[in-house]
């Protein structure tokens, strides 16, 4: 009942959680069904879901294991965000909306993989987005604003031709891409493969070791549409939605079965946001699942040496979110002439590059970017090529790398292109 005349303690009128909207508490009924006078139902539905999510928040022990595993806590800078400190401060009803820190997790998933209760900061973070995303409740960082806007008008990010989606594959000369015979495959490519001229190369090599493989895939082509987890994960609950929509309904029509996503962000939003729970209608998988299939089953043949020395940088949506750690490391080890070193945080303990939960939108200073303590650390190994399986860790990382001389002797690669050049 937001706006109403608010005691401490007045059960009649409801019961305070602690959530704020617009300087004045939300109650919720002891039923913990949310009545929100003039809200949308898909307030209602965020309310209520946030107050059951409030009840697992009042579990925490506040032991600090989380923040211990925060990546944003080994930053060096004054606005250290501690998940910790906002749990309490969620207790209290202090979390304060027009401040930036509903905007510094990056969802990586560290501080829910060590909580010993099982704490979903993640959801938490999620509902209280979308409060500031559809309901104007606070503080929207601007390159998020252009973003989310971008997503609801050209379905993707950049605020790109939708028309011009498929552009990359139009210099391949490629004989399996949509064949008639695609046995219900699809490589679905994602915006930054797709728009992004490093990103661009990603698509490529991917393609064209599906090629090499001989294996026959479609894909959506002009009709591809973000697949949401950003804008999700930001808050924007109705966009995703939309995008949801348009992307299955195109997978219903052209009759696909497997879906391949070049992006862990996307592999992950599509198994856990896409389908009902025990629908399994379409499988999904990351790429990189399928290379290894195609390289241990000898589809894929390497014979040319790559004397090289590698680290692997693990994307977050494979590691801590999906415990995918082995395969990439596999692969690279199974590629003759590769040398792979490891990083000080390796395999689910590795650290994120700031760039999910809506944070590749984002302009953080140089100083506050969770790109310079993992290239730091890449530089400790000596490796030459910093390795990674996702586009947006490519972007984030090889764009610290072009703008801190620091960082200038090492090579940022995706791993479909580093198998290609084996080839
Ligand atoms: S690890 Fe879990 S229980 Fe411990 S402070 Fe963090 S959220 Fe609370
Ligand atoms: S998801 Fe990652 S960035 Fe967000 S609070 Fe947890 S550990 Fe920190």
């Amino acid at each position: 009942m937001v706006g109403q005349d608010y005691k401490k303690g007045e059960s009649e009128a409801g019961l305070d959680y602690g959530w704020r909207f617009q300087g004045k508490p939300v109650l919720l009924p002891e039923d913990r069904s949310a009545i929100v006078d003039g809200s949308s139902h898909l307030m209602q539905m965020a309310l209520t879901e946030m107050s059951k999510e409030y009840f697992s928040v009042e579990r925490c022990l506040q032991c600090g294991m989380c923040t211990e595993a925060c990546p944003n806590t080994m930053l060096n800078t004054n606005s250290r965000f501690s998940p910790r400190k906002f749990i309490q401060e969620l207790r209290l009803g202090l979390i304060d909306f027009s401040g930036e820190d509903l905007w510094f997790c990056t969802n990586c998933g560290s501080c829910v993989s060590v909580c010993p209760y099982e704490i979903p900061f993640i959801d938490v973070m999620k509902d209280l987005r979308n409060l500031v995303i559809e309901q104007g409740a606070g503080y929207l960082p601007q390159s998020l604003k252009s973003a989310i806007s971008s997503c609801r008008r050209y379905q993707n990010p950049w605020m790109e031709d939708p028309n011009k989606r498929a552009d990359w594959s139009k210099t391949l000369n490629i004989l399996t891409l949509k064949k008639d015979n695609t046995d219900g495959v699809l490589l679905f490519v994602g915006c930054l493969p797709s728009y992004d001229e490093r990103g661009k190369k990603i698509a490529k090599a991917a393609t064209l070791l599906l090629d090499k493989a001989g294996i026959n895939f479609d894909f959506l082509g002009e009709k591809e549409v973000c697949c949401g987890d950003g804008i999700l994960r930001s808050g924007d609950y109705r966009t995703f939605e939309k995008l949801k929509k348009i992307n299955t309904e195109s997978f219903e029509k052209r009759g696909i079965k497997k879906v391949y996503t070049i992006s862990p962000h996307c592999f992950d939003v599509m198994k856990n946001h896409y389908f009902e729970k025990n629908e399994d209608k379409f499988l999904v998988a990351p790429f990189i699942l399928l290379l290894y299939e195609m390289l241990t089953e000898g589809r894929l043949k390497i014979n040319k040496p790559i004397n090289k020395i590698v680290t692997f940088h693990d994307p977050c949506f494979l590691s801590k979110h999906n415990h995918i750690v082995s395969e990439p490391r596999e692969i690279l080890k199974s590629l003759p002439g590769i040398e792979l070193r490891e990083m000080e945080h390796h395999s689910v303990k590795s650290i994120c590059c700031g760039g999910g939960g809506g944070g590749i939108w984002l302009d953080r200073k140089k100083g506050e970017r969770l790109t310079e303590i993992r290239l730091e650390e890449t530089l400790s190994t000596k490796a030459d090529i910093l390795v990674t399986a996702c586009p947006l860790c490519l972007s984030m990382l090889e764009d610290t790398v072009k703008n801190d001389n620091r960082f200038e002797p090492i090579e940022v690669m995706d791993i479909c292109e580093l198998v290609l050049e084996g080839i």
